[in-house]
């Protein structure tokens, strides 16, 4: 990553500024949300600074796969493998994206309405 990412999730990266981290590895890193909108949400987020799915590549092919296996991995950890759990990615402000960091939601343990909001 040789550019500067000032997002908030850029220094939660960096440790600069604390986070209730579940899962981290080289290339993904895993955060209990500040704000929950579920029992269980935890944010999914690629080390690597692509903002949104737009910005993502055909290299980034390995990196997308992770984010959802390491999702599914956090559900199973976090006691959702019966009930289930939803993935949400908002891609650009006017559908809700308020960080510029590409973050997978992992929402759990309460009922969702479909279609969503
Ligand atoms: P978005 O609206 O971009 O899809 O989701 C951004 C999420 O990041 C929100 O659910 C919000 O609560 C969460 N968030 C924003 N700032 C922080 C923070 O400083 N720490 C943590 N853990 N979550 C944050």
């Amino acid at each position: 990553m040789s550019e500067q990412n000032d997002t908030i999730f850029g220094k939660i990266i960096r440790g600069e500024i604390p986070s209730e981290k579940v899962y981290e590895d080289d290339d993904v890193l895993a955060f209990k949300d500040v704000n929950p909108a579920a029992p269980v949400h935890i944010l999914v987020i690629p080390k690597k600074h692509i903002v949104n799915a737009f910005d993502a590549g055909e290299e980034d092919a390995q990196l997308l796969g992770k984010l959802m296996l390491t999702a599914a991995q956090v559900a199973r950890e976090q006691g959702l493998e019966d009930d289930g759990f939803r993935l949400v990615v908002n891609n650009g402000a006017a559908v809700g994206q308020s960080v510029f960091h590409l973050h997978v939601h992992v929402l759990g343990g309460r009922a969702f309405a479909w279609p969503p909001g």
